[in-house]
């Protein structure tokens, strides 16, 4: 039987990364994955993917839309291949994927293909085409998460589908209803109704992306609504019914009206839940709570002791780079290093056009907390930058306390904001003030300085360019 020092159960990015760091620090690690591919959810079905239909999408728009006001002119009509695009998308999975399998090899990672399931605290049993049972000193258990759903949805997954088939449909929808205004409705409802598909989105509650600054929401509502989808929000879905090529759904509203819905596709979009199926983690007695997450301590370590995990599978925010911390966090921590992670600056971005990125306290927080605080804020529209290409929509909001000056929270939408709040975590990581961020130089023209900018206002409200 092999043996290991480590051994993880799970190759997405929470478990690959982890896999890595304890090869790094000299242990002999070995990952398992039940699919053929490594990356989990995140390369395969989730980020990568939906990343590249949203980057060809927006240059379909662009080409429809927007090319003519830069003076350049097609001749002839435009058009979408779904084949192709779809096609593409699957090219850059492969690669990405393919790239783990490099990383695997080159720092001597022992990849088994199967199902990973426990016989007791030090022994796994793997099932599938790597058929056999290793024994490892410590194990990180990186499943993931799965879509879930409402109690009367029957996911059929032809016309009743989650984003794993949205992510690969054979045709354009005439007319997508989509539950959930959250990230992956979003996102998703984005791709399909630049492509051309009436877009329905249903939300639950009084707004869409509800867990993030009520500003932000606010902003991006208003640029779907411009698009032409339906915001039905404060909408509680009560069925869905597939007949033939039609789903019907039917959604109750505030005053208590039933409005019902028809279109030839439905997304069921309202979250994800932690995946321990076939894990058999009774057998080594590792505790699961009442949500169906591995119960871990502050150092993300189960009730058994030489048992950890990481990612969707565990409490927190379920993103790719909070599973990537985690990973390193647990590595180093195995090996008596003393690492930490503030989870109060893990960024969340949604990929939208624009993108809404934010980190920190959200003003609905900080009232809830009492704290006081003031606020400056920057249109994109006044950058010179964002007039020249022409993505004039959004804002910069940064959230300072009102006696010390220090930045609580960021809050961006508009073009390249995935990328801008990688500034705010760095400031936000060093304590920055709001007058801190201020000073700094940013390069003119960039949409950078909006961040500036904000800083400028909060600071006490001398904003230079509004
Ligand atoms: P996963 O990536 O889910 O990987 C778990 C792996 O474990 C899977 O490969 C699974 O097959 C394997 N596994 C499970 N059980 C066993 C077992 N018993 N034996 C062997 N293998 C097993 N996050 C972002 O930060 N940015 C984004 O832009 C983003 N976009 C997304 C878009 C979509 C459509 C979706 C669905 C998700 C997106 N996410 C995004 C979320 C992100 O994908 C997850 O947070 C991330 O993948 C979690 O990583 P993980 O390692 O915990 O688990
Ligand atoms: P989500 O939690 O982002 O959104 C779910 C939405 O569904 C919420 O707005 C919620 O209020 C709504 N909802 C819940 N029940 C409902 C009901 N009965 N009727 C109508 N609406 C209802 O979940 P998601 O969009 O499914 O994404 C799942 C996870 O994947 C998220 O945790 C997210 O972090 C991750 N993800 C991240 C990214 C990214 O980082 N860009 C992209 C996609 C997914």
């Amino acid at each position: 039987m092999k043996s290991y020092d480590v051994a993880v159960i799970g190759s997405g990015p929470g478990g690959y990364v982890a896999a890595i760091r304890c090869a790094q620090l000299g242990m002999k690690t070995a990952i398992i994955e039940k699919y053929s591919t490594l990356g989990g959810t995140c390369l395969n079905v989730g980020c990568i993917p939906s990343k590249a239909l949203l980057s060809s999408s927006h240059h379909y728009e662009e080409a429809t839309k927007h090319f003519e006001e830069h003076g350049i002119e097609i001749p002839g009509d435009i058009k979408v291949n779904l084949e192709k695009m779809i096609g593409r998308k699957q090219a850059v999975v492969d690669q990405t994927t393919g790239g783990i399998d490099f990383l695997m090899k080159k720092n001597k990672i022992d990849v088994f293909e199967g199902l990973g399931s426990f016989v007791d605290a030090t022994h796994i049993k793997i099932e599938g085409k790597d058929a056999q049972e290793i024994e490892a000193k410590k194990i990180i258990i990186a499943t993931g998460s799965k879509p879930s759903t409402l109690p009367f949805i029957t996911l059929d997954k032809e016309r009743v589908i989650t984003s794993t088939e949205a992510l690969k449909l054979k045709e354009i929808p005439k007319h997508l209803i989509i539950i959930g205004g959250g990230v992956i409705g979003l996102e998703l409802g984005q791709v399909y109704r630049r492509l051309g598909a009436e877009v329905t989105v249903i939300e639950y509650m009084d707004r869409i992306l509800p867990t993030m600054d009520a500003g932000l929401s606010k902003e991006l509502n208003k640029v779907f609504k411009k698009a032409k989808c339906k915001m039905m929000l404060s909408h509680k879905v009560q069925s869905v019914e597939r007949k033939g090529d039609e789903v019907i759904v039917k959604a109750e509203n505030k005053k208590g009206e039933v409005v019902e819905f028809k279109g030839d596709y439905c997304l069921v979009s309202v979250g994800r839940k932690p995946y321990t199926a076939g894990l058999n983690a009774e057998a080594a007695g590792v505790k699961l709570n009442d949500r169906g997450q591995v119960e871990v301590n502050e150092h993300l370590q189960t009730n058994v002791s030489n048992i950890y995990a990481i990612g969707d599978v565990i409490k927190g925010a379920m993103l790719a780079h909070k599973a990537e911390e985690e990973g390193v966090f647990v590595a180093e921590t195995m090996a008596g290093q003393k690492p930490h992670i503030d989870y109060n600056l893990i960024p969340g971005v949604v990929y939208t056009w624009p993108e809404v990125a934010a980190v920190g306290k959200t003003e609905e927080e900080l009232k809830a907390d009492n704290v006081e605080y003031k606020v400056g804020q920057f249109p994109f529209r006044a950058l010179g930058r964002a007039r020249a290409s022409g993505d004039i929509d959004g804002f910069v909001k940064i959230l300072a306390d009102k006696k010390t000056d220090e930045v609580l929270g960021v809050h961006m939408i508009g073009a390249r904001c995935a990328d801008l709040i990688a500034e705010a975590v760095t400031a936000m990581e060093f304590r920055a003030s709001a007058e801190d961020i201020s000073r700094m130089s940013h390069a003119h023209p960039t949409f950078a300085e909006a961040v500036k900018e904000a800083a400028l206002a909060a600071t006490d409200d001398r904003a230079l360019h509004v």
